[in-house]
C-alpha cells in the first residue's frame, strides 16, 4: 500500500509505504546494487541518478479508493523519488572525494532540481543525504537522495511562515540580516561568497549551517563560482566532523530551496543547508527523544560558540 493520509491535529500529511519496508539493509560489499556491476548499475557510471527501487512517491502511484470519509482523508502519493550516487568508489565519502568530483554532484543536483521542477505536480524537491546507519542509512556506498514532493512539507511550511513574518517586519530576509550580524565565534568556514557556521539557534550539538552570502532562493541559481565553492564548503564541513570525532561521523545532510510551482517567495526564502549530526560525541548519540519529537524543542547540550570553536579549530586538507 501507499497514499497520503491526511493528520488534522497538525495539518499535515503522512506518507504510507509498505513497500520501503522491504529494501535490503547493509549489503557487504560484493552485493552492492549500486556499486558499477550491481543490480541497479549495471554499466559503468562516473556518478548517476536513478528513480528509487523502493519509493515513497511515485510518477504514477496506485489509485486511492477513496479520498474523504470524514474526519479521514488520503491522496495517491504522487511525487518522485530518486537515488543520486556520488561516484563509482564505493569507499569513499563526501569528505575523501576529489574536489572535481564533488564540483559534477553540484551540477547534478542543479540539474535534476531543473528537470524535477519540470513537473506541475511537484511543489517541493529536498535533496539530502543520510550517512551512517545511526541515520538509517541502508547503503554505505556514498549517495543522497532527493524527494519531489507534491505538498509542502511541515517544517518547508514553518520555515516559509517565520521567514515571511521577519521579511514583512524587517523588510529584508533573515537570512541576509544574520549574515551581516554574524562575526567569527560561530563561524566553522568560509569562503567568498559562502558562510559555514553553527548556527546561534542549533538544535542539535555540533549542528552546521551553510548559507550562501548573495540572496539566492534555489540551487540553479548558483553562478558557476557559487557552485565551485559549494562544493569546497561541503568537502571541508563534512572533512572537518571526520577529523574532529576521527570516525565517519553520522549526519543528516539537507538542502532547503523555495519550492517550485507556487507562490512566488525568492524575496523572503534564503536557501541553507542543515548539518543536523545525531551524535554528541564521539560514541554517544543524541536522541530524537520525547521533548524534541513530541514538543519540537530541543534541548542542546552542546554550546554553539564551543562547537564552532572546535570545527573551527580542525584543520583539513581540501
Ligand atoms: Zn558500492
Ligand atoms: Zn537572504
Amino acid at each position: 500500500m501507499m497514499e497520503l493520509r491526511y493528520n488534522p491535529l497538525t495539518d499535515e500529511w503522512v506518507i504510507v509505504s509498505a513497500a520501503t519496508q522491504k529494501r535490503p539493509v547493509q549489503p557487504s560489499k560484493t552485493e552492492c546494487p549500486i556499486c558499477v556491476g550491481g543490480l541497479e548499475l549495471p554499466e559503468g557510471y562516473d556518478l548517476v541518478t536513478f528513480e528509487n527501487r523502493y519509493p515513497s512517491l511515485r510518477k504514477d502511484p496506485p489509485p486511492v479508493d477513496w479520498k474523504e470519509k470524514g474526519p479521514f482523508k488520503k491522496e495517491e502519493s504522487r511525487g518522485i523519488c530518486e537515488v543520486v550516487v556520488y561516484t563509482s568508489d564505493h569507499n569513499t565519502a563526501l569528505p575523501g572525494m576529489p574536489l572535481k568530483q564533488i564540483e559534477k554532484l553540484v551540477e547534478m543536483w542543479v540539474d535534476r532540481t531543473r528537470d524535477l521542477s519540470q513537473n506541475d505536480f511537484v511543489k517541493y524537491i529536498f535533496i539530502f543525504e543520510n550517512r551512517g546507519k545511526e541515520v538509517g542509512a541502508s547503503l554505505p556506498h556514498p549517495h543522497g537522495q532527493i524527494y519531489a514532493f507534491p505538498f509542502l512539507p511541515k517544517r518547508i511550511e514553518v520555515k516559509m511562515d517565520a521567514m515571511r513574518k521577519w521579511y514583512e517586519k524587517n523588510r529584508k530576509c533573515p537570512i541576509c540580516e544574520i549574515l551581516e550580524n554574524e562575526g567569527e565565534e560561530r563561524k566553522v568556514y568560509e569562503t567568498e561568497n559562502f558562510i559555514a557556521l553553527v548556527p546561534f539557534y542549533a538544535r542539535f550539538p555540533y549542528e552546521v549551517h551553510i548559507y550562501p552570502k548573495r540572496h539566492v532562493s534555489t540551487l540553479p541559481e548558483f553562478s558557476k563560482k557559487e557552485k565551485k565553492e559549494f562544493a569546497e564548503v561541503l568537502k571541508v564541513v563534512t572533512a572537518k566532523y571526520d577529523k574532529l570525532f576521527d570516525q565517519e561521523f553520522p549526519y543528516m545532510m539537507m538542502f532547503f530551496q523555495a519550492p517550485f510551482n507556487d507562490e512566488d517567495v525568492s524575496h523572503f526564502f534564503h536557501f541553507h543547508v542543515e548539518f543536523n549530526p545525531p551524535k554528541r560525541d564521539r560514541d554517544k548519540l543524541k536522541w530524537m527523544a520525547s521533548v524534541e519529537t513530541g514538543t519540537w524543542t530541543f534541548i542542546n547540550p552542546v554550546v554553539p560558540e564551543e562547537a564552532a570553536k572546535q570545527l573551527r579549530e580542525t584543520e583539513v586538507e581540501i
